[in-house]
């Protein structure tokens, strides 16, 4: 087991009891993400669901089933990525997270993108682009383009699975041209010879120049 596995699990398991935010008392499950700890896309939303709460995981049911089809337009499966949310824990009747609760919950999502170290950040719907891109502007302004972020990596938004199934074919197909700027970004960037997925983007390096959006 590398360091880094034992810090990522160490991380985990803080999170799976952590209380430090008034959502604790109502979850059933605390959501911390899954998938693979060295992917090079990570994919993150707002805040777990009924379903996610229940199971414990994040985007199951029919948002899931729409993002692991999206994820196979561009041929990644959803081992391949890491999944997480913005917030880890339900808010009550999915109503919209408070700012003392994002504020508690973030560092465990930094620590999540530190460790992880993601090529590319795909931000699904408004709640997580406008934080993890400090602005107040929409999604759909917001979409259909890819910013440089922090710790280098690229940040691309797009909408929230949910709302695809609310809009029907126009968002779908919005959120497929921004599916494939994700595989036109990882096309563009192979992956450092001789990596492995025990030392994740270690050799990868970091712009002091970037822009720190995030925290
Ligand atoms: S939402 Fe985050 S900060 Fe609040 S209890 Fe859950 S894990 Fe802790």
């Amino acid at each position: 087991m590398t360091s880094t596995t034992s810090e990522f699990d160490a991380l985990r398991d803080r999170a799976l009891i952590c209380t430090q935010c008034g959502l604790a008392e109502t979850r059933t499950n605390v959501v911390f993400g899954v998938g693979h700890r060295s992917a090079r896309l990570m994919i993150v939303g707002e805040a777990p669901g009924k379903n996610e709460d229940l199971q414990g995981e994040p985007f199951v049911g029919p948002a899931g089933l729409l993002l692991d089809e999206l994820l196979a337009g561009i041929d990644i499966a959803r081992p391949e990525v890491y999944i997480a949310n913005v917030l880890k824990c339900r808010p009550p009747a999915n109503r919209d997270p408070k700012p003392d609760e994002i504020e508690t919950c973030k560092p465990y999502l930094q620590e999540q993108i530190r460790m992880i170290r993601p090529e590319v950040v795909m931000t699904l719907g408004n709640f997580a682009t406008k934080l993890l891109l400090r602005t107040d502007t929409g999604i759909t302004r917001l979409r259909g383009q890819r910013y440089d972020w922090w710790l280098g990596a690229t940040l691309i938004p797009t909408f929230h699975p949910a709302a695809a199934l609310r809009g029907g074919e126009i968002v779908k197909d919005q959120m497929r041209e921004d599916f494939a700027l994700v595989r036109a970004v990882l096309d563009s960037t192979p992956t450092a010879e001789g990596q492995s997925s025990s030392d994740p983007k270690s050799d990868r390096e970091v712009s002091g120049s970037q822009m720190e959006l995030f925290p």
